[in-house]
């Protein structure tokens, strides 16, 4: 009987395998919005990181050829710090983040990852170097043990274990009649958002990239899930070179560094308390988000 089924165990495993490089996509491209627009250099050599540091060098940018989103951005992110990206809708934020990844090339400058120019190494090492929590994510209808360990393609059990206590999950899991092997997803148990990201959460330190990209990380949670998850967040993050992209500030606030990006350039950037004296974008945005959480306080008590 276990002659027959190991065909059938390898066709599942190369399902799997098809499956995870198309999610894996299409799940990237939910969150980052794009379609790919670049390819390899011939014979380009892989991303080789000892320190993961992420610098961007005048990087001039526009979807269309007569409409500039970036506008000579210059920003050096030192290896293992952890800096935010604030700034109003539209500045280029998430734009930022899809150069980071390299669906599209700078028209101008550079972006180099541990003195790499991203340009000129493969997409493939570019990618598995840097973890992305996007804002919901998709689970699978597959075990939530699966769900957990496809971030990397040879995941063993005790990688699955440890990510999932990394990401505050055993709690949820020993309670759950089969554990790991639970069905989750659309026809089996139904996760909170908190939830879900904690398994988004699981799945990046499964992979275990030396860079983290969060944008709006915790904006689907409430706010008590959101504490939670921004504690796992920062556990997380500790060690690796982060991004934060976010729009409440009282997220990134402990940030190594803010960065205030407004129409496209660098408008401002040092910690919360340096932006606050400042008086600039960065206090007024803090400012207007403080009266509004107020305001919802006070509506809440009446
Ligand atoms: P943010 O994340 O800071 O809100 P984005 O980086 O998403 O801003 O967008 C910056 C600007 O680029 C916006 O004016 C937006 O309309 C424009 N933009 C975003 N994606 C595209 C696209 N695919 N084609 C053309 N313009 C785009
Ligand atoms: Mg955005």
């Amino acid at each position: 009987l276990t002659q027959l089924f190991r065909p059938l165990d390898m066709l599942g495993m190369v399902y799997r395998t098809i499956r995870q490089g198309l999610i894996d996509m299409a799940e990237m491209f939910r969150l980052l919005d794009e379609p790919q627009e670049v390819s390899d250099r011939p014979g380009a050599p892989a991303l080789a990181i000892r320190q993961p540091s992420i610098v961007f060098e005048n990087v001039v940018f526009g979807y269309e050829p007569d409409r500039r989103i970036l506008k000579g951005l210059s920003f050096a992110v030192p290896a293992g710090q952890n800096f935010a990206v604030v700034g109003p809708s539209g500045a280029g934020k998430s734009t930022l983040a899809r150069l980071l990844f390299r669906f599209y090339d700078p028209q101008e400058g550079r972006i180099l990852i541990d003195g790499q120019d991203i340009a000129g190494v493969t997409q493939e090492s570019l990618r598995a170097a840097i973890g992305i929590v996007p804002q919901d994510s998709v689970l699978f209808n597959d075990t939530i043990g699966y769900n957990i360990g496809y971030g990397r393609g040879d995941s063993t059990q005790e990688d699955v274990l440890s990510a999932a206590r990394g990401a505050a999950l055993m709690g949820l899991i020993d309670r759950l009649p089969q554990g790991f092997d639970t069905e989750v997803g659309e026809r089996g148990l139904k996760l909170s958002g908190g939830e879900k990201q904690r398994v988004a959460i699981a799945r990046t330190l499964v992979k275990n990239p030396p860079i983290l990209l969060l944008d709006e990380a915790t904006s689907a949670l409430d706010t008590r899930t959101e504490q939670d998850i921004l504690a796992t967040l920062h556990r997380v993050s500790e060690n690796r070179t982060s991004l934060s992209i976010a729009h409440r500030l009282s997220t990134i606030a402990d940030s190594d560094r803010i960065l205030v990006l407004n129409e496209g350039r660098l408008s401002e950037s040092g910690t919360h308390a340096e932006l606050l004296r400042h008086d600039g974008l960065y206090a007024e945005m803090w400012a207007r988000q403080a009266a509004e959480a107020e305001a919802m306080i006070e509506a809440a008590a009446e």
